[in-house]
């Protein structure tokens, strides 16, 4: 028998073999889908003692035990439960409870008993109120999804949305910023929310405050009603009209730790101190110095004080890295102080309320509040940074002898307990002569200190509580003094109207900067004073615009010249565009030139051969040629203007014009909204139906495939990050802690690889087949050539 050949039959044996392989492993999988469903709704959750006794797939089983989860915290111990039921839920349990993995562990499964795909596009949305709080969400996704085969993908903001349009198309699960979801869901018609299975919102009682409002409604008006809602927080709401926006279905209120004595975690220890206002920096710099071996988190109430203190302690070395943040910093570094951060043993991170929320830096041990927080909440969230999961940590409340009374009921009406300290005097180093040499040397950093002071000063006036803030009763010019100040700056304050919608607007709108300063850096704002005082006359030489570089006198000579050239040549001019000396239109041509005029408004002027030339491409003159009028029909054919002046009689009869102008306007607005919005169902439609046509052609190769690699798992997209932060110009790969290098999936397929990665995997696998002959360069000579070709047909 010749040597390679098959038994008669052997392959008609074969094929339906493994065909009825396939059809067994798919039947398999549906039952495995149906029990996870059925032992889901069936669960008993006082059974739940490991994550191990949850129904839950495999993929996610693989993720929590690679990621060391083993035993569920409270909260996921009764929230995961009810939402693998598929219940709308409301999470409520304290910071560092472990509420993350709470609804990240459902949104997985809920997609992955959808058998969801790529095709099946966005199933599941993560809303945060931060950049860096989504990131970290994020995070853990694809820690205890890596398992998984669905793409995910981060929403933060930045810039270039056209880059980002398709990818986030194909996205199954997204990790978002509300503003930027909602920037992305009225320009990219690629992402489409259609099908949405879940929606999460982390910090929800922050989400649905007024500063986010308009992003959440317009985010939420394009989801299915029918979605799972989840939402959690450690303040939770119960507002009825917060709920009712997002359309909750019965939802089921989880709130651990409502009975407990205290609403904060219990391993923390909550001290305050009395502290006039001009003495603060003296008492955070002695805490400082007195505390160099440890992480210090400390809170200010704007971005101007973060910086002065920043910038001068800095000066002043006090033994222990000092890093700073707030949301006036360029995104990655940003992204690179959290790191620093998270990363560092001993370090004091000033910070604006930024960081206020869910961000879990690992081992903080103090927290200490300069100024006071706005309220309660904002409190609870503060000190949450520290004493997590198990942990114990220390906060400090700083309160100036004012603020006193107020807080501490707010405090206790709350359930925080605190307690009062003293400081030890002879500990008190006064830093108000160094800050005054500083400010002295550098007038950058003294104009630092008196925004720092302008700031601080508007963010109690705009606070509402008036029990506790009182900006009258604070002593402003000593404040002044101990910042280093000659003298405490002017405060600009708001008047009329403006006061009253400063004091009633949401703190999301409320800047916690001087609304003036923009986004500008002080040393830009110092450049441009700078600038305007000296202007040299080269500065004013290339601020003129619209200048041409020849006199009028020396344009007429050159065109009267090619005026002459032209009569020679006249054999050559273009024909049929009504040419000629045009100049006695009467209108505003120049006399003596020759335009051409098309049948719009705008003639073309006709100075040089160039321009004569340009005259013969039709493309180029239809810049001429205006727009076109159009004209409808009515019944006997005849043509109309679109609108058509009406008898002025009428016209006068129907009412004051401007009123009817009014009303026109508004009717054509509306016309033109309905029609965007058909235009845009229309387009979604299209692509709905294509993914519909994708998907169906999707599984009909998967019939034949199977990965054959033996984990258990699937082939297919593993949980792909894409990330859309807010990158000022930096390439997306310096963005620290986002790529991953070795993810453990076999047969896993980058969305996002760069194109040369991709020709050389193209590359080595055409080499494996023999198809490549490799050059060390570019071809150049005949013998370069000869070489190759002899390569290509060995
Ligand atoms: P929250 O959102 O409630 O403030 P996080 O979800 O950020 O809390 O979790 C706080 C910390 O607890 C994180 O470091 C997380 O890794 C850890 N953690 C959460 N759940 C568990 C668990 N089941 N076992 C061990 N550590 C956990
Ligand atoms: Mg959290």
């Amino acid at each position: 028998m010749a040597k390679g050949a098959k038994l008669p039959g052997s392959q008609p044996q074969y094929k339906p073999r493994r065909k009825e392989s396939r059809t067994l492993k798919r039947k398999r999988e549906e039952e495995e889908l149906e029990t996870l469903q059925k032992s889901a709704l069936e669960f008993d959750a006082s059974t739940l003692s490991q994550f191990s006794d949850l129904p839950l797939s495999r993929a996610t089983a693989a993720g929590l035990d690679k990621s060391h989860f083993k035993v569920p915290t409270d909260i996921q111990r009764k929230a995961i439960p009810l939402a693998l039921k598929g219940r709308d839920i409301l999470g409520a349990a304290k910071t560092g409870s472990g509420k993350t993995l709470a609804f990240l562990i459902p949104v997985l499964e809920v997609l992955y008993r959808h058998k969801w795909t790529p095709e099946d596009g966005l199933g599941a949305l993560i809303i945060s109120p931060t950049r860096e709080l989504a990131i970290q969400i994020f995070e853990v996704l694809r820690k205890i999804g890596q398992r998984h085969s669905f793409s995910a993908g981060l929403v933060i903001g930045g810039k270039n949305l056209q880059d980002e349009r398709e990818r986030l198309g194909r996205m199954n699960i997204l990790v978002c910023t509300p503003g930027r979801m909602k920037q992305h869901l009225e320009q990219n018609p690629d992402l489409d929310t259609y099908n949405l299975q879940i929606l999460v919102l982390d910090e929800a009682d922050r989400i649905l405050d007024m500063g986010f409002k308009d992003a959440i409604d317009a985010i939420v008006q394009g989801i299915p009603k029918d979605r799972q809602t989840l939402l959690f927080s450690a303040t939770q709401t119960k507002n009825v009209n917060d709920l009712a926006r997002l359309s909750l279905k019965d939802p089921e209120y989880v709130a651990v730790h409502e009975s407990a004595t205290s609403a904060t975690p219990g391993k923390l220890q909550q001290h305050y101190i009395i502290t006039p206002l001009p003495e603060k920096l003296d008492i955070l710099w002695s805490f400082i110095r007195a505390n160099v071996k440890s992480k210090i988190l400390v809170f200010f109430s704007s971005t101007k004080q973060v910086r002065f203190v920043y910038e001068t302690f800095r000066q002043m070395q006090p033994g222990i890295p000092l890093l700073h943040l707030h949301g006036k910093q360029k995104q990655t570094a940003r992204l690179e102080i959290t790191a620093n951060f998270s990363n560092s043993k001993n370090s004091c991170l000033f910070a604006t309320d930024v960081v206020a929320r869910g961000l879990d830096f690992p081992a903080v041990d103090w927290v200490i509040q300069v100024d006071c927080p706005e309220d309660v909440d904002t409190y609870i969230h503060r000190v949450g940074r520290t004493a997590r999961y198990e942990r114990d940590g220390r906060a400090v409340l700083f309160l100036c002898p004012t603020e006193e009374k107020g807080m501490l009921a707010r405090l206790q009406g709350k359930k925080v307990p605190i307690e009062k300290i003293n400081v030890k005097q002879n500990k008190k180093q006064s830093v108000q002569n160094q800050l005054q040499g500083i400010c002295f040397k550098d007038p950058e950093i003294k104009y630092l200190g008196q925004k720092a002071f302008t700031s601080y000063s508007r963010s109690v006036y705009i606070r509402k509580d008036r029990e506790i803030f009182d900006l009258e009763k604070l002593p402003l010019q000593e404040f002044a003094t101990s910042l280093g100040l000659p003298g405490a700056p002017r405060i600009k304050f708001l008047k009329g109207d403006d006061v009253k919608q400063r004091k009633n607007a949401p703190r999301g709108l409320l800047k916690d900067d001087d609304s003036s300063d923009g986004d500008e850096s002080v040393e830009e704002e110092m450049k441009k004073e700078k600038k305007k005082e000296v202007r040299t006359k080269y500065d004013r030489m290339f601020e003129r615009q619209n200048q041409n570089i020849f006199t009028e006198h020396y344009t007429e000579m050159i065109r009267h010249g090619e005026e002459e050239d032209e009569k020679d040549e006249d054999f050559l001019a273009v024909k049929g565009h009504g040419y000629g000396s045009d100049a006695e239109d009467g209108d505003d041509k120049a006399p003596g030139l020759k335009y051409i005029q098309v049948h719009g408004k705008d003639a073309m002027l006709v100075d040089s051969k160039r321009r004569e030339k340009l005259a013969t491409s039709k493309k180029a003159m239809l810049k001429y040629k205006g727009k076109g009028t159009k004209l409808v029909f009515d019944e006997e054919g005849e043509a109309h203007a679109i609108y058509e002046f009406e008898d002025e009689e009428e016209f006068k009869k129907a009412g004051d014009a401007e009123e009817q102008r009014g009303k026109f306007l508004a009717e054509e607005a509306k016309r033109v909204t309905v029609a965007d919005e058909e235009d845009k169902s229309l387009a979604k439609e299209k692509k709905r139906a294509k993914k519909e046509r994708q998907k169906a052609r999707l599984l009909e190769d998967m019939e034949g495939e199977d990965d054959g690699d033996g984990d258990g798992f699937d082939g297919g997209v593993p949980l792909v990050p894409y990330v859309d932060y807010g990158r000022d110009d930096e390439s997306e790969d310096e963005a620290p802690g986002l790529v991953e290098e070795d993810r453990p999936i076999k047969k896993q397929k980058k969305w996002f690889e760069d194109d040369e990665e991709e020709e050389r995997k193209k590359a080595k696998k055409a080499k494996k087949k023999g198809k490549v002959v490799e050059m060390q360069e570019a071809p150049e000579t005949l013998d370069d050539l000869e070489a190759l070709a002899a390569g290509l047909l060995a």
